[in-house]
């Protein structure tokens, strides 16, 4: 893949991240807001419902991780592949896949979003306490609160798009029936973390994860290592730290190997 071919990669992957992040912004935000109204009527932190969030996340992994999964084997491949979808579509097939290979537990990803927004609601209750405001006060407050606004729904549609997205193109070209390599694409711009630019362009065969360069950010970890930008698991199991996927923009590319003679050698 030549540096050319990359940077026409990342442009095709950084429009549809856009798109897909700035649509489930708006739909995490709503899920912000129910919650915020359900503590108002209730007056219980313990009665926040998770199901707004889940909702959200399961459409997104739905709609994004089979949409780039398509667009990256069209870009990436560019050759006949043994894909099989069975019974199920090709969509299905993906989120199926991304089960079986990541445990994908979208309803505890939701309930640990919505532990923080009863955690933010605790803090803004106990402070209240303090000073004397009121139950309406108290609402009002937490209605612009920065964790129940547009800014925190777009760095969760971010971080997520981001997950989804590369791990429904990761699945794809495992089960693609070719022998397949992959690439770590960075933008390189000053808000990218030091680890990503530093991996950048660095070429494995598809099962093999990459290892994260140590940075300032993340040298209290040890050793990390993940299949693809975004992903949450590492190989060991062991949980990918938040320094390594929020606000994560970078993708990863595929290729089919070839043989002497160019033609795509299957797996
Ligand atoms: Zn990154």
């Amino acid at each position: 893949m030549t540096q050319r071919e990359a940077q026409t990669y990342w442009n095709q992957w950084h429009a549809f991240q856009q798109r897909n992040e700035k649509r489930f912004a708006k739909e995490f935000y709503k899920a912000l807001q129910i919650q915020v109204r359900a503590f108002a009527r209730t007056q219980d932190v313990m009665q926040i419902p998770t199901f707004p969030i889940y909702t959200v996340l399961n459409k997104l992994y739905t709609v994004v991780a089979p949409k780039w999964a398509r667009i990256s084997r069209d870009q990436s491949l560019k050759a006949d592949d043994l894909f099989v979808t069975g019974r199920l579509g090709f969509n299905e097939r993906i989120v199926e896949l991304m089960r079986q290979y990541y445990g994908v537990n979208l309803l505890n990803d939701a309930e640990l979003m919505t532990q923080y927004s009863r955690e933010v609601i605790a803090r803004v209750l106990s402070q209240a306490a303090e000073t004397g405001a009121s139950f309406d006060d108290v609402v009002a407050e937490l209605l612009r609160h920065p964790e129940f606004s547009a800014m925190r729904a777009r760095r969760i549609a971010r971080t997520e798009t981001v997950t989804a997205a590369n791990a429904g193109a990761m699945v794809y070209a495992q089960n693609s029936g070719n022998v397949m390599e992959k690439v770590w694409i960075a933008v390189k711009d000053k808000r990218t973390r030091h680890s990503h630019r530093d991996i950048d362009g660095t070429r494995l065969d598809i099962d093999t994860a990459f290892n994260m360069p140590r940075s300032q950010q993340n040298a209290k970890y040890g050793d990390i290592s993940m299949q693809q930008p975004g992903a949450r698991q590492q190989p060991n199991g062991l949980p990918v730290p938040a320094v390594e996927v929020v606000n994560c923009r970078c993708t990863v590319a595929f290729q089919a190997k070839r043989d002497s003679r160019g033609n795509i050698i299957r797996r």
